[in-house]
């Protein structure tokens, strides 16, 4: 496995790779690896003849007040876990690699999605995701770019900002890795208290019982409503429990047929947490939808 951290000598080895047609599959990650990243990785080995992981804690998708400084870290056991999984290069640019003073890069925004769901919670956030991935994927070009379905509202303008920028690239979704009882692993879940991490089971409760309840024609109001009082229980605290078009991320008030994501942000304890399903209503009516993965199938 190669370890680098700078991202010239990143390049020159990319250009390589590019020269001789090697595919290169490419995981961005902060770090503190999980199952759900290491899936990531499988996948990105199935389709690939390099696979490319970074761990990049990224300062400009944190706001002020958010955990930027204690993030989880824990790069020797997760390079150990890319070493396991099979990786070929960890890419471990520190803030001046990836945001140089001589910045050329020119920025992608789309005003109108960054602003809805966790974007209303978080101002900056997608901005900051959006500037980091289109410097990796200037700086990489992978064929392929493997990300996670648990980060709904960011696979969807990271795949937009592929298609508008970089067509060459692939950006596939995989499914959300979660905890035997339901909880969808994260790095932040080591915050929890075992209190709030038993009363978190009821997020992905929620998501499965609205995911049952939908058919076409159904009212949504009333559903994502129940959700909230439901959590409130549980003593958290829901900022939003929302269906929408994976389009515009427009509430949606009546299914029909099309492409949604139901999804909630929710405060445990000084803990956020985020979850979705994505759903298709087919133009039979019928419904399907994605509850991600658990250890017992
Ligand atoms: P992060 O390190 O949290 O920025 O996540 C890096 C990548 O791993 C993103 O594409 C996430 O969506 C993905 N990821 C994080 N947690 C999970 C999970 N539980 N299941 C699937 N993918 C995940």
């Amino acid at each position: 496995m190669n370890y680098i951290n700078n991202s010239s000598d990143l390049r020159s080895v990319c250009n390589l790779l590019h020269e001789k047609d090697k595919k290169i599959g490419f995981v961005p990650t902060m770090g503190y690896l999980h199952r759900g990243h290491t899936t990531l990785i499988e996948e990105a080995k199935k389709s690939n003849d390099v696979v490319i992981v970074s761990i990049f804690v990224n300062p400009t998708q944190f706001g002020p007040n958010e955990d930027l400084d204690k993030y989880p870290r824990d790069i020797q056991s997760d390079l150990h876990m890319c070493e396991e999984f099979g990786v070929d290069i960890v890419f471990c640019p520190n803030v001046d690699q990836m945001y140089p003073q001589d910045d050329l890069v020119a920025g992608v925004y789309y005003p109108e999605l960054t602003a809805k769901l966790c974007g209303k919670y978080r101002p900056g956030h997608f901005n900051g995701v959006l500037n980091i991935m289109n410097r990796f994927f200037i700086l990489i070009e992978p064929d392929r770019c493997y990300m996670g379905k648990k980060d709904g509202q960011q696979f969807l303008l990271v795949q937009k900002m592929a298609e508008d920028h970089f067509q060459k690239i692939q950006v596939i979704p995989c499914p959300t890795i979660r905890e035997y009882d339901g909880l969808a692993l994260s790095s932040r879940n080591v915050y929890l208290s075992a209190q709030e991490r038993k009363d978190a089971v009821q997020i992905n409760i929620e998501l499965e019982t609205i995911a049952q309840q939908l058919t076409s024609d159904t009212e949504t109001e009333p559903l994502l409503k129940r959700a909230i009082t439901n959590l409130k229980l549980k003593n958290l605290e829901p900022q939003y429990f929302e269906f929408v078009d994976q389009d515009k991320l427009n509430h949606v008030d009546k299914t029909q047929p099309g492409h949604y994501l139901l999804c909630t942000a929710v405060m445990c304890g000084s803990t956020r947490l985020i979850d979705n399903y994505f759903l298709d209503i087919s133009s039979d009516g019928i419904l399907s939808f994605d509850k991600g993965k658990r250890p017992n199938g």
